[in-house]
C-alpha cells in the first residue's frame, strides 16, 4: 500500500490553501508534514482522508485514484489525538469499540483486538479501566484504538499536541516504533519540528500551500534546500548573515564581504566557487557550529558578546558585529563575559550558502 499525491490543489475562494503538491509515501513509511500554522497541512491530510474534496490533482491509494471515493470507501484511519479513551470501558473494550461500530462479527473483533494487543504489548492490562492505567499505558491503548481497524493507511493530525512535555517525549519514540511495524503508509501533521525530526522517516516541509523540501530528518537538518527550511528547522535558529561573494582560492576557501565591512574566509561547498563575483548570498550557520575564540583570528568575524543565556549544559551567547545578532551555543564551561570582544570562527563545511533565489548553492550529494 502506498499514498501518492499528484499536483494536489485545494482552493477556498481566492486562497490556494494547497498549491499543487506532489508526494509519495511508501509502504511502512512515516512521513511528517511540517510547517507553520496555516500552511495547508491539515487541508492536505483531510483531502487524503476524503473529508475534503480536492479542487485539482490526484490522490492515489495503492496506485488507484480515489478522489471520487468517500472517506469510508477509502479505508483510511484519520485520528486527531491519541488520548481519548472511554473511561467506563476496559482496555479490551476500548480497543474493540471502533470494530463494534463497524459491525464486525465477534470472532473478527476478538482476532483484531488480540493482534493489536500483541503488537502494543497490552496483554497484561486488557481487563483494566483507563483510570487504573499509567499514562504511558493509556497512550499505548489510544494508539491501539486508532490502528485496530487495520486500515490501508494512517493519518494523524497533531497527535501529541494535548500531551504534557514528558509524555510527549515518551510517546514520540513509542509511536515511531509502532508505526514502522505496521507496514502501512502513515502521514503525521505537526508544527513541532522535534516531533517531526524524531518520528518521521521523511519530512515534508510546507509553506503557504507549497512543499519546500522533502527529505530525511537528517538531510532536512544538514542540507536544507532553501532559506525557509534553514530558518524553520533547528533551535536556536540558524544564523543567516547577508554577504557578497568575493572569490575562492585553490584551497577551497571562499571569501565573503559581510555587511559592515568585515571579510569572512571559510571553506564552503565547491558549487559556491562558480558564483559570479559580487553575488549577493546569505550565509547560514547553526549556533552550535560557531566557535568563539578569545584571540585574534584572520578568517573569522570580530564581535562583542551582548548577552549570555545559560541553558544548563550549554550557554547561548548573543554576539554582535555591530550589524547582526549572531547566536552561538557553546559548552557551559567556556568562560564568557558580556561586553567582551571576541572572534567568531566559522569551521570549514559548517556554512550553508544560499543564492539570490534563496536556494542552497550546493553540489549534488
Ligand atoms: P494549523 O496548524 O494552524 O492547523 P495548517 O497548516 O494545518 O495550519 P490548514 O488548516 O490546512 O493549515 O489551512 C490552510 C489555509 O486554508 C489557512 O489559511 C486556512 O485559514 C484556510 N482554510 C482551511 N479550511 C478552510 C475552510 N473550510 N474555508 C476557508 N478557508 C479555509
Amino acid at each position: 500500500m502506498t499514498i501518492a499525491l499528484r499536483d494536489l490543489t485545494k482552493v477556498y475562494g481566492r486562497l490556494k490553501a494547497v498549491d499543487g503538491i506532489d508526494l509519495d509515501i511508501g509502504e511502512g513509511e512515516v512521513l511528517c508534514l511540517l510547517g507553520p500554522s496555516g500552511c495547508g497541512k491539515t487541508t492536505t491530510l483531510r483531502m487524503v482522508a476524503g473529508l475534503e474534496w480536492a479542487t485539482g490533482g490526484d490522490i492515489l491509494l495503492g496506485g488507484e485514484r480515489v478522489n471520487d471515493r468517500t472517506a469510508r470507501e477509502r479505508n483510511v484511519a484519520m485520528s486527531f489525538q491519541f488520548y481519548a479513551l472511554y473511561p467506563n470501558l476496559t482496555v479490551a473494550e476500548n480497543l474493540a469499540y471502533p470494530l463494534w461500530a463497524e459491525g464486525h462479527t465477534k470472532a473478527v473483533v476478538r482476532r483484531k483486538v488480540q493482534a493489536t494487543a500483541d503488537r502494543l504489548r497490552l496483554g497484561s492490562i486488557m481487563d483494566r479501566l483507563p483510570g487504573q492505567l499509567a499514562e504511558g499505558e493509556k497512550q499505548r491503548v489510544a494508539v491501539g484504538r486508532s490502528i485496530v481497524r487495520d486500515p490501508a493507511c494512517f493519518l494523524f493530525d497533531e497527535p501529541l499536541s494535548r500531551l504534557d512535555v514528558q509524555l510527549r517525549e515518551e510517546m514520540r519514540g513509542e509511536i515511531k516504533g509502532v508505526l514502522q511495524g505496521l507496514k502501512r503508509p502513515t502521514v503525521i501533521v505537526t508544527h513541532d519540528q522535534l516531533e517531526a525530526l524524531t518520528m518521521a522517516d521523511r519530512i515534508a516541509v510546507m509553506r503557504a500551500g507549497v512543499i519546500e523540501q522533502v527529505a530525511s530528518p537528517h538531510d532536512i537538518f544538514q542540507r536544507p534546500a532553501n532559506l525557509f527550511v534553514a530558518g524553520f528547522i533547528g533551535t536556536p535558529q540558524m544564523n543567516l548573515i547577508p554577504a557578497d561573494f568575493i572569490a575562492a582560492d585553490e584551497t577551497g576557501t571562499a571569501r565573503f564581504a559581510v555587511e559592515g565591512g568585515q571579510t569572512l574566509a571559510v571553506g564552503v561547498d565547491p558549487a559556491v566557487h562558480d558564483l559570479p563575483q559580487g553575488t549577493r548570498v546569505t550565509l547560514g550557520i547553526r549556533p552550535r557550529n560557531l566557535e568563539i575564540v578569545a584571540g585574534e583570528v584572520v578568517d573569522g568575524l570580530s564581535a562583542t558578546i551582548d548577552l549570555i543565556e545559560p541553558m544548563g549544559a550549554e550557554t547561548l551567547a548573543h554576539v554582535s558585529d555591530g550589524r547582526h545578532d549572531v547566536r552561538v551555543v557553546c559548552d557551559w564551561h567556556v568562560p564568557l563575559k558580556e561586553g567582551e570582544r571576541v572572534h567568531l570562527r566559522f569551521p570549514t563545511g559548517a556554512v550553508h550558502v544560499f543564492g539570490p533565489d534563496e536556494r542552497a548553492v550546493r553540489s549534488a550529494a
